[in-house]
Parts: C-alpha cells; sequence; structure tokens
C-alpha cells in the first residue's frame, strides 16, 4: 500500500504522493491514480489527484471565505492562485497561507508547455547591481544588432571621446558608439560567439581615461513621435533582450499595445531583477516614450511573480510616476519570458505561425531596452553599457555588473573575483540557450545578459542517446505546441521542407524537449542545425533565382541590342535606296572626284 498517496482508497494518502516505481500507479490503485507530468504555466496549482481536483470543483462553496469558514481569508493568496482559495487539511493550513498582495488587473492566460526550473539567482542578487571597472582594451563588434556588419568610420590611431559614432549601418541596423574615450588600435576581422562563428569586423580601442563625450542633445519625453523614433535609432538602441532587433525598426508601425518582458525566465539570469531593483523608474519612464513612438494606447509590464522586490520596486515606480502602466505577475516559468509566450499569457491573443507580434497589434520590448529609449532621450545618451549577470559556481563574487560594451570576458570574470577551481565551462547567456565558448577572449555585446561558468554537476545531465520511445513527453512540455519527435524523424530523415511544413520555425530553440526527453535525445540540437540547412538552402536558392533574374536580364537585353541593331541597319539601308539617298550619294561621289583633280588640294 503506497504511503502518502492522494487516493482516498489508500490509508496514509496526502499531498505530494508519488507513486513507486513512476509509472503512475500503485497497488490498488486500479489505473485511476495518476498524477500530472507537469503543472501547466497558469494553470491552478500544483499537480493533484484527478478526484481530488474535482472534489475541490464540487466542494469550491465550502472554502469561500466568510464567518462559516474562518480558516479561509478573503485577503490571503494560495501559492499564486489569485482569487481562489483552497482549503488544506489539518493545520498545514496555516501554513501554506501567505499574505495577500493587491489582485492584479490582468490574470496571466494558461500557456502550452514549459518547464518549472530550480532557480539560481540568489547568489548573483545578493551583492546587489556594481560597477565594472573600465577594462584595459576595448573589443567592440561591429554587429551587434540583426543584420548585416556596420562600416566602421574611424580607423586605427584615431582617437574617440565616449558616446562617438564608430560605425555606422548599411541598411537595416544601428549605429555603434564608443563606450569611453579611447584610441582606436587596429581594425580586425573575429569570431562571433555560436556554432557558426562568423567573422566580424571588431574594432579594438584602448581606453584612455578622459572624460570626453559626445552626447546627443536631450529630448522632452513628450517629443513628436518620428522625432524620438529617430533618437532611438541615432542613439543605437536594440533589443537588450537577446534578440537585437533595431528598436527603431520596431516601432515603426503602430501597435495597440506594448509589453515590456522583465520576466526573466532563465535560471541564472537575473539582470532584469536587478536593473529593475536598482532603476525601475527609468524603466517606467522608458516605456513611456517607447508608448508614444509606437503610438501603443496601452503598456503592459510583465515581471515573474518569484521576483518580488523587483514587483515592488515596479509598482512604487508606477505610482511616483504616475504612469497607466499594468505591472502583471506572470508565473516564474520556463520560457514564460519567450515574446511569443508572454504576449499569450498577457493578452490572450495567440502570434500565427510564421508571422510577427506587430501582426496582432503588440510590440514586446526588454526592460533594459525601455531604460535605454529613455537614456537616449532624457539624457542623449547612446546605449554604451548594459547589466550582466555573472555568475555560476566557476565564479568566486556572482553579481550583475554595469558593463561598457566591448569589455572582454576575461575582464568581467576577473571583476567577479575570477575563477574558481570548479569552473569547467563558459556560456555566454543562460544554461537553457546560452553559447559555450571556447575561451573567455570574446566581447560583451548588446544582446549579451550573462556570463555563466558552471561546475562539472552543472552541465546539462546527459547519458548516451537512446531510441525514441513516442512518449510524448517532448510534446507536452514544448511551448510553441509542436510535436519534437516529428520533428526530429523528419530531420534525420532529410525531410527538411516537411518538418518546416510542422513548424519547425516556430521552435524557439528553449531546450524544454531535451530536458524533458527520457531517451536522452538532442532534439535542440538537431532543430538547430535542420533550420541552419534549410536557410542556407534557402540562400543558395535565393542565390540562384538571383543568377538565374541576371541570366534572364543579359539574354533579354543582348536580343533586344541585337534588334536594334538590325533595326538601325535596315533604316540606313532604307535611306540610302531612297532617291534623297541616292542623290546624296552621288553628290558626295562628285565631290570626291573634283577634290581628287584639283592639284591645290595636294600641296
Ligand atoms: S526546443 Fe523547440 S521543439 Fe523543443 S520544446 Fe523548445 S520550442 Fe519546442
Ligand atoms: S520525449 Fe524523447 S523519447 Fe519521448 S517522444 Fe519525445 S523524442 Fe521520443
Amino acid at each position: 500500500m503506497p504511503a502518502g498517496c492522494a487516493d482516498r482508497r489508500h490509508p496514509g494518502r496526502g499531498p505530494g504522493h508519488r507513486h513507486p516505481g513512476g509509472a503512475g500507479r500503485g497497488p490498488g490503485c486500479r489505473g485511476r491514480c495518476r498524477r500530472r507530468p507537469a503543472r501547466q504555466l497558469g494553470a491552478a496549482g500544483p499537480a493533484r489527484h484527478p478526484r481530488r481536483r474535482a472534489a475541490g470543483r464540487r466542494g469550491a462553496a465550502r472554502y469561500r471565505p466568510g464567518p462559516r469558514n474562518p480558516g479561509v481569508r478573503g485577503d490571503l493568496l494560495h501559492r499564486g492562485h489569485e482569487g481562489r482559495h483552497r482549503r488544506l487539511p489539518g493545520p498545514a493550513q496555516a501554513a501554506v497561507h501567505r499574505p495577500l498582495t493587491p489582485a492584479p488587473a490582468v490574470r496571466p492566460h494558461a500557456i502550452h508547455g514549459g518547464l518549472v526550473l530550480e532557480g539560481h539567482k540568489a547568489a548573483a542578487m545578493a551583492g546587489g547591481l556594481r560597477d565594472c571597472a573600465p577594462p584595459p582594451r576595448l573589443l567592440l563588434p561591429l554587429r551587434q544588432h540583426a543584420g548585416p556588419p556596420c562600416r566602421p568610420v574611424v580607423g586605427a590611431g584615431d582617437r574617440v571621446v565616449r558616446g562617438q559614432v564608430v560605425a555606422v549601418p548599411e541598411g537595416a541596423g544601428a549605429p555603434v558608439h564608443a563606450p569611453l574615450a579611447a584610441r582606436v588600435l587596429a581594425l580586425e576581422s573575429r569570431p562571433l560567439p555560436g556554432p557558426a562563428g562568423l567573422p566580424v569586423p571588431h574594432l579594438l580601442l584602448e581606453p584612455s581615461g578622459g572624460s570626453e563625450d559626445a552626447l546627443l542633445p536631450p529630448l522632452p519625453a513628450d517629443a513628436d513621435p518620428a522625432m524620438l523614433r529617430r533618437r532611438i535609432a541615432e542613439a543605437g538602441v536594440v533589443g537588450l533582450g537577446g534578440a537585437g532587433f533595431p528598436t527603431a525598426e520596431k516601432l515603426g508601425a503602430t501597435r495597440d499595445i506594448l509589453v515590456l518582458n522583465g520576466a526573466e525566465c532563465e535560471p541564472w539570469i537575473s539582470c532584469d531583477d536587478a536593473l529593475l531593483r536598482a532603476h525601475a523608474g527609468e524603466v517606467v519612464r522608458g516605456a513611456r516614450v517607447l508608448a508614444r513612438a509606437a503610438g501603443a494606447a496601452r503598456v503592459l509590464l510583465a515581471v515573474e511573480d518569484d521576483m518580488r522586490e523587483a514587483l515592488s520596486a515596479c509598482h512604487a515606480a508606477v505610482d511616483a510616476e504616475n504612469e497607466d502602466i499594468e505591472v502583471v505577475a506572470v508565473p516564474a516559468r520556463y520560457p514564460a519570458g519567450g515574446e511569443r509566450q508572454l504576449i499569450l499569457a498577457l493578452t490572450g491573443r495567440e502570434v500565427p505561425r510564421g508571422g510577427l507580434p506587430r501582426d496582432i497589434g503588440v510590440v514586446v520590448f526588454n526592460v533594459a531596452t525601455a531604460r535605454a529609449a529613455w537614456r537616449a532621450v532624457a539624457l542623449g545618451e547612446p546605449l554604451l553599457e548594459r547589466v550582466v549577470t555573472v555568475t555560476g559556481p566557476g565564479v568566486a563574487r556572482p553579481g550583475n555588473y554595469r558593463v561598457p560594451l566591448g569589455t572582454p570576458v576575461a575582464h568581467l570574470v576577473e571583476q567577479a573575483g575570477g575563477y574558481t577551481p570548479a569552473a569547467a565551462r563558459l556560456l555566454l547567456g543562460g544554461p537553457m540557450m546560452g553559447q559555450a565558448l571556447p575561451h573567455d577572449d570574446f566581447p560583451i555585446g548588446k544582446t549579451h545578459s550573462c556570463v555563466l561558468v558552471l561546475d562539472a554537476a552543472g552541465l546539462r545531465p546527459g547519458g548516451d542517446e537512446m531510441p525514441c520511445i513516442r512518449c510524448g513527453d517532448c510534446a507536452g512540455a514544448c511551448p510553441s505546441r509542436l510535436l519534437p519527435q516529428q520533428l526530429l524523424w523528419q530531420a534525420r530523415a532529410g525531410r527538411l521542407e516537411d518538418a518546416r511544413g510542422q513548424g519547425l520555425f516556430d521552435c524557439i530553440e528553449c531546450g524544454c524537449c531535451d530536458l524533458a526527453c527520457p531517451s536522452h535525445i538532442p532534439l535542440t540540437e538537431v532543430f538547430r542545425r535542420a533550420k541552419g540547412e534549410l536557410l542556407a538552402a534557402d540562400a543558395a536558392a535565393a542565390d540562384a533565382a538571383a543568377a538565374k533574374s541576371r541570366f534572364e536580364a543579359r539574354q533579354q537585353r543582348l536580343v533586344r541590342e541585337a534588334a536594334e541593331r538590325e533595326a538601325r541597319l535596315a533604316a540606313r539601308k532604307a535611306a540610302a535606296a531612297s532617291p534623297e539617298g541616292v542623290a546624296a550619294a552621288l553628290e558626295r561621289a562628285r565631290a570626291r572626284r573634283a577634290a581628287l583633280q584639283d592639284p591645290d588640294a595636294h600641296e
């Protein structure tokens, strides 16, 4: 008889029961005693036995607050279930209730899939927000945004001041500014972090320690929206959440809802939490600037419900600034901070497959982007620094740092006390979506939020890959509602176009399916590679199509020129055959003969 079973038929039942063997049932269960595998995002409460859930619904009236139920208070919140009260048996009830913060105006919608991951943010949050000392040299990548690299406008030997433009975009993109007064040492090509390791030009700068700067003139926050967008573009502001899309371009079309994303769901990253605690006022003022630039009527600021101090700071800042911004606590579940997942949770609107948030009238910015936009407008300060989490068991003093862009990772780790003997793996980003670094001579760019140094125990639990058993756990965990097992089969069979049709490009590479898979299949890696192959094939097809169209244009030009030549020849022949042409030819022949007979003409 299983101890602690939630089924009434099992003596000693209780919450938190797990059946022995993990098969979902114990002796005497008769097949109806199965736990849900994982709690869905936004779902109401931890997994419970189906019979207890039904009983809870039937008996909800018994647990309403009121004189008949003295143990249930209307101002109490049970484990994040806003507005719901559940009574646990016995004295445990008092222990699980805690004071309720005011009920939020927006209740997040449920989202499919995702995982509850163990948090590791406390160590980095303990030290507050610190300043990183200027490094002895800066490495400025000329591509810190989505789009082609910028063109440098300074060269080796030039002196630059803080905030000066050192590279400008060619087409779509964002300019790059000198984060500190410095001397340009060189322009060199270096690989970007990531498996592709694409070579990109980098400016190597030597900070001079000078305090000269070249800031832009401040603008009022209620300036014309076009002026605000222009200023944000001049300041080189891009999405600081990781995508790096130029902010001014995202603001180009009118949206009705602006979402600020402070839902930091990667388990080690806490830079947004630290930023909101320290600079919530600037974020709220940035929200006002972005909402005006985008023409948004409604602003939602999403923060994970376990970021309590950040939530309080946001509420206080909204009150202090008297802004009409809805602060929403979203359940702390990975990947709640994904753009599509957050939009669905906050608005109930689903971004269509293959579409963008703008298709449903929503625009999403990271909270750090909002702060950068406000600084660009109100202070005239380009994007010169960002907050970065340096954490993990492999660093001596984890923390959140204000870091000048272009600071090498090695210098940043040094600021955090250096590596510990346990350091085993270096990541740029979180453990779920970060990039493994082969060494620490990479710079911090606009989109890098975390340097994570793991020990051997912190590496992803792995194991020898085994065949897929079609259990469907990956599909249950997928926040994009995909069928990873199906995509896996198609990708490995080379049926990439079929995989595309099944939504391969909707995969956000969150890694949830990897963690859920009992066969240790590296699904995300397979999908990443398949997408790369499809993109390469698309690029090759586009090149071939462009070459074909150039060839066809040339053929058409040759045919046209030949036709024009023939037309000119025919016209000349026709002109020569006409009476006037014949008379003119005779006249020319006479003139030539006369010239030959005239002796003076030869002297
Ligand atoms: S990596 Fe892709 S397929 Fe796997 S769970 Fe995340 S979104 Fe779904
Ligand atoms: S979780 Fe793994 S084993 Fe189960 S269906 Fe998905 S890929 Fe197959």
